[in-house]
């Protein structure tokens, strides 16, 4: 045992005397460097043999350590289509090193803040990743405004790019957002299509928030809805109806009456007046089962969690949760990575690295 113990020490000396030769030192960042820049491993998120969707921000507008605020991209036809754009998000998917070149548009479901944060982070970067024209950036009545704001408020960094790098290789016509209006009526309305994949749009319940909508993405027989922030809403039943995911949002509402008795208990009024008022907007992680099993799709992830819960809290957000729905359940995770075959069977979730 003391034999052992002496040759961990040793051995734990000699690494850190290795680090402390400049040699060493140079390899290690090479590595770091490179591990950090090379994307070539992405490329196979773009196979055409999968409908995919990364969580690229788990969170709501909670702070945490590991999860950006609310962001999830569907890749299919060889692009990304990024919906909301919460703070830390674009953060998120250059960790993931995801090629900004290849996104398609944003698609907002709303303008609180914890959804909008980084939108100007992801027409700056993509633009500069070689994005070949404006970003479209598609929204209810409402997204004229906020894309026009970041297009302003990002118009000086826009000139110094340009002048930095060079028009040819900064297309300045290219690096600005362009919003369009979606009408809302009732049920599923078209939004767009690209190629094969068709995006349409829904509204859902957020009061006193006006408009908020969900998202469904169909790819050559594979479908995925996005319900953005909701309260358990038939329109997101009707909507997702048999499709293959449904990322839903989620807030533990006795966590969230913890939360207020804390914030009470720490005479912090304005956060527990917060903390009483938001119970009455969102979905509880039972009521999103409930939405799962009465549309009958085949996975559910839970996301825009709130509170986003640390991994040794995971079980307890779910209380109640294998009640009704025992198996389909995911909760989301930044990094998160769910495929959808196109050859067909079960949703494959993995985590990307
Ligand atoms: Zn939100
Ligand atoms: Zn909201």
């Amino acid at each position: 045992m003391k034999k052992l113990l002496l040759l961990i020490v040793v051995l734990l000396a000699a690494a850190f005397a290795a680090f402390q030769v400049p040699a060493v030192q140079d390899r290690l960042v090479g590595a770091v460097m490179k591990r950090n820049m090379d994307n070539r491993d992405r490329q196979a998120l773009f196979a055409d043999d999968a409908l995919r969707l990364l969580v690229c921000g788990s969170s709501s507008p909670f702070p945490s350590e590991d999860r950006a605020r609310p962001c999830l991209a569907v890749i299919a036809g060889g692009k990304y289509y990024v919906v909301d754009t919460g703070p830390g998000s674009w953060n998120r998917m250059a960790l993931l090193r995801m090629p900004g070149e290849r996104i398609g548009a944003v698609l907002l479901t709303h303008f609180h803040s914890d959804h909008i944060g980084d939108l100007g982070e992801f027409d700056m970067q993509t633009w500069v990743a070689g994005r070949p024209g404006p970003l479209p950036v598609y929204g209810p009545q409402g997204v004229e405004k906020v894309v026009a704001g970041f297009n302003q408020a990002y118009g000086l960094d826009h000139g110094y790019r340009v002048a930095h790098h060079g028009a040819e290789m900064l297309k300045p016509e290219s690096g600005v957002m362009k919003p369009i209006t979606a009408g809302i009526g009732e049920g599923l309305q078209p939004l767009f299509t690209d190629g094969d994949l068709r995006v349409s749009i829904f509204a859902v319940s957020h009061a006193p928030i006006h408009p908020a909508v969900g998202y469904r993405f169909d790819y050559k027989g594979r479908s995925i809805v996005i319900s953005g922030d909701t309260v358990k809403d038939a329109r997101v039943i009707a909507a997702s109806r048999g499709v293959d995911l449904l990322a839903h949002e989620a807030q533990n509402q006795d966590m969230v009456a913890r939360l207020a008795a804390t914030a009470g208990s720490l005479d912090r009024p304005r956060l527990r007046k917060i903390f009483h008022d938001i119970p009455d907007y969102h979905t509880s992680p039972v009521e999103a089962a409930e939405v799962a099993n009465e549309a009958g799709v085949k996975l559910l992830l839970m996301y825009h969690l709130t509170p986003p819960p640390p991994k040794a809290l995971e079980r307890r957000f779910l209380a109640g949760v294998s009640d009704i729905r025992p198996r389909g359940v995911a909760l989301a995770r930044d990094g998160m990575l769910v495929e959808l075959p196109l050859a067909g069977g079960e949703p494959v979730v993995s985590r990307l690295r």
